[in-house]
């Protein structure tokens, strides 16, 4: 009924058009203001170790909590700060607070390693290497206190200056992790190019339906074995049930993120369930019997 309000079809459409570029429009503004400061808040979920069955190291998942739409996740506002040239004013801020938060853990006797998201943008920009040495130093955390997690599309693109940065990281100790491995087609013939990360971290569309598709559990199974046979280590993410987690431990998978361990809750949040759930004690805590 809209687009006989609106004078027929074609008006109604060129209607939402102009809404959703407005929205658009002011969403860019808004971000502009808050992408350098607080308003950027992170949430954190644990990798749980399945050798040991501690945690010890946690995810940062940059959230936007904006003055009038509440809580953004990233699907909403991480493609406008791509295309608004923020991206590294973002990663700026994510490392800043993640970083912050590591020492604040380590502090209270919390031995957690953090892992943050970088884009293409990062990489190629001239310097990160050394502000991300510069933010461990000056709050005296080891290279192995930060992972920086790359997608498997930005780890294939050819651009030289991002695999000179990666290899710098490695030079100097931080791990560097390939984020949703497995959505780029063009994978295994250029498997040499990911070769100086330490971690593959398996896109979750093949954990989800480890229990139920056949097709996931052979390519999970075999990425696994591909990976230790390169000297990486395996993470699963999107683990969603004990099933899933169970087969993973039988393949030998190093590492699981996922809602059935732990959603992305705040660094409060994460930090009381730590400290609660006996199974998955930090590192320091490892030693602590762990429930069948
Ligand atoms: P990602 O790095 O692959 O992170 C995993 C995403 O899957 C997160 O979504 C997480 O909340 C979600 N997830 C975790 N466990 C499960 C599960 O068991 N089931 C399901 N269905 N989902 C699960 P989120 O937080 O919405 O982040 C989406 C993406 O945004 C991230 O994917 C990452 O690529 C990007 N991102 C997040 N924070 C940052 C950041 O600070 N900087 C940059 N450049 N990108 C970020
Ligand atoms: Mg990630
Ligand atoms: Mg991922
Ligand atoms: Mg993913």
């Amino acid at each position: 009924y809209c687009a006989k309000r609106a004078g027929g079809g074609h008006a109604f459409y060129r209607e939402r058009d102009d809404e959703a570029a407005r929205v658009h429009l002011q969403l860019a503004q808004d971000l502009r203001r808050d992408v350098a400061g607080p308003a950027m808040v992170l949430h954190y979920q644990p990798k749980l170790d399945l050798h040991t069955d501690a945690v010890g190291a946690v995810e940062a998942l940059v959230r936007w909590q904006h003055p009038v739409d509440g809580l953004l996740y990233p699907d909403t506002f991480l493609p406008i700060v791509d295309e608004t040239g923020l991206m590294t004013t973002l990663t700026r801020n994510v490392l800043t607070q993640a970083m912050d938060q590591c020492a604040a853990w380590r502090r209270a006797g919390l031995k957690l390693s953090v892992a943050v998201n970088v884009s293409a943008d990062d990489l190629e920009s001239n310097g990160f290497t050394d502000l991300v040495i510069g933010t461990l130093r000056e709050r005296g955390l080891p290279a192995d206190a930060l992972t920086l997690e790359i997608t498997e599309t930005t780890a294939m693109e050819n651009s030289e200056p991002a695999h000179r940065t990666v290899r710098e990281l490695h030079h100097v100790g931080i791990k560097v992790s390939i984020d949703d491995y497995g959505t780029d087609h063009s994978t295994l013939a250029h498997l040499h190019r990911l070769l100086v990360a330490g971690e593959l971290k398996l896109d979750r569309r093949f954990v989800m339906h480890l229990e139920t598709e056949e097709r996931s559990s052979v390519i999970v199974r075999s990425s696994i074995q591909l990976a230790h046979a390169l000297g990486m280590a395996v993470v699963a993410e999107g683990v969603e049930n004990a099933g899933a987690l169970a087969m993973l431990r039988d393949w030998g998978c190093d590492t699981a993120q996922g809602y059935f361990i732990s959603r992305p809750q705040t660094a409060e949040n994460i930090t009381e369930w730590l400290v609660a759930s006996r199974g998955y004690g930090t590192t320091r805590s490892s030693s602590a019997p762990t429930p069948a």
